[in-house]
């Protein structure tokens, strides 16, 4: 019997354990922090061998494969000696996709991820039957064990591309790329770019490739790293032979001559960014021949996904937004850039080396005022001190929504949308959605 051992007990990890006990295997989890109790007791009642708080090396370098859980970084000293050993380390998607045969379609890049995979799901599901996992809830390993979908739709980071070597996704997606998580690639840009791109290696002139054709880093390393897949990317500003463009506010995508039209003006989504995801989005259902009156239709009644530019309420004329998800100031840009009024801005939290200069002409154009809600607000004053005329700070997210609710007036917007990771004052970014959202409720 072949050993798999899986390193981390969360979602991927658990998911993994229970495929690989069906397929046979002899499965052993070991995470070095905490296993949560809903997991434990899912190894327990399948009788899977589990450890956590340590790893017992005997127990770990017997193994034939050892599934890494994205979390684990390659610099771990365990995962060194495990590499050292010769034994083959994979993903969960990697280890996942061997048991199926289902069309897949992968999608990848910094930001846009989970609402340009939500939003594929939602055009999809009407007329094909098909899952949708990965970053997203459910473990792709688990859903495959519970319901083997003939197509699927992944959320995938990069750190799921790092342990792969055959996946291949029939559709692959980069939605954009901008510097994020250096930490885990040796601070080299480059590094985590060709972790992105590896989503398109094992694809062939069969299988394609979307992206943003706007993105200046995605196209130039094209350019010098060339891919076999069928390339069709997007643009708002330039007209494409084979893929999605934006004409006249129509967005317009062309694959083998054949052209689907859709108005912008039936998107739910507000923003240029949502534009780009939507244009993906539809590219992915037109390739697989969901009708156009379908995917329009879709478009038109897709609900958006919680924490991103998520319309809360409209109180006295003033409408509050919640884009909690906006953890870096590439997503904040977009989130500024589709302000239509003057806006209230709560920002701040953990910086991660963030430069703000991107944001001054928007800040300047449209932001009336900043609470800046972290524990050090240092860098934000100093940023954008001089340029509105109110900037206060605070540590508690009522108080911050109280203060905005005092400066709005009608007309106005009051915008969460951080910039920043929210571990100094919450637990992740979907507390700090929710306690905003709560606030606002209580006013
Ligand atoms: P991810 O799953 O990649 O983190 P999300 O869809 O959760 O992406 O969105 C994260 C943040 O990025 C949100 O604040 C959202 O408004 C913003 N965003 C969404 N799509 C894009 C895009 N195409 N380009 C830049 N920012 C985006």
């Amino acid at each position: 019997m072949k050993r798999l051992v899986i390193l981390g007990g969360g979602e991927s990890g658990v998911g993994t354990a229970l495929l690989g006990k069906e397929k046979g295997f002899d499965v052993f989890v070991s995470d070095k922090g905490k296993i949560k109790e809903k997991y434990k007791q899912v190894l327990i009642h399948n009788e899977i061998e589990w450890e956590d708080e340590t790893h017992t090396e005997a127990k770990i370098l017997n193994a034939n494969i050892v599934m890494k859980s994205p979390g684990i970084p390659d610099k771990a000293p365990l995962v060194k000696q495990i590499r050292e050993q010769g034994i083959l380390v994979v993903s969960e998607i990697e280890f996942a996709s061997k048991y199926t045969n289902a069309t897949i379609v992968g999608i990848t890049g910094s930001n846009g991820k989970t609402t340009t995979a939500t939003l594929t799901h939602h055009l999809l599901k009407q007329e094909l039957e098909v899952g949708l996992a990965g970053n997203i809830g459910d473990s792709f390993a688990k859903q495959i064990l519970e319901k083997d979908y003939p197509n699927y739709v992944l959320e995938i980071s990069s750190f799921q591309l790092d342990d792969i070597v055959d996946f291949k996704p029939k559709i692959a997606v980069i939605t954009n790329i901008s510097p994020d998580h250096l930490d885990r690639y040796d601070y080299k840009f480059e590094n985590y770019i060709a972790s992105k791109f590896r989503i398109a290696e094992n694809q062939t002139k069969d299988d394609y490739l979307i992206y943003d054709a706007d993105d200046e880093v995605l196209v130039s390393w094209l350019e010098n790293h060339p891919v076999q897949s069928t390339l069709l990317p997007f643009s708002l500003v330039k007209t494409i032979e084979n893929g999605a463009y934006l004409e006249n506010k129509n967005i317009i995508i062309t694959i083998d001559n054949n052209r689907i039209i859709m108005p912008t003006s039936s998107l739910t989504l507000e923003g240029k960014h949502n534009i780009k995801n939507a244009m993906a989005a539809s590219t992915v259902a037109h390739l697989l021949k969901i009708r156009k009156q379908t995917i329009r239709e879709s478009l038109e009644n897709f609900q958006g996904v919680e924490h991103r530019l998520e319309q809360v309420l409209k109180i006295n004329k003033v409408q509050y937004i919640n884009d909690s998800k906006a953890t870096n100031v590439n997503a904040t840009y977009y989130a500024l850039e589709s302000m239509d009024a003057p806006t209230v801005w709560i920002v701040g939290g953990v910086d991660k080396g963030n430069n703000y200069e991107e944001l001054f002409p928007f800040v300047n154009e449209k932001v009336k005022a900043i609470i800046c809600l972290g524990v050090d607000n240092a860098k934000l004053l100093n940023a954008f001190g001089s340029m509105v005329d109110v900037i206060v700070e605070t540590q508690f997210m009522s108080e911050a929504v109280k203060i905005a609710y005092k400066l709005a007036e009608a007309g106005d917007n009051v915008l969460l949308s951080p910039a920043c990771a929210s571990f100094d004052l919450f637990e992740n970014y979907e507390d700090r959605g929710r306690q905003f959202k709560d606030a606002v409720r209580n006013l």
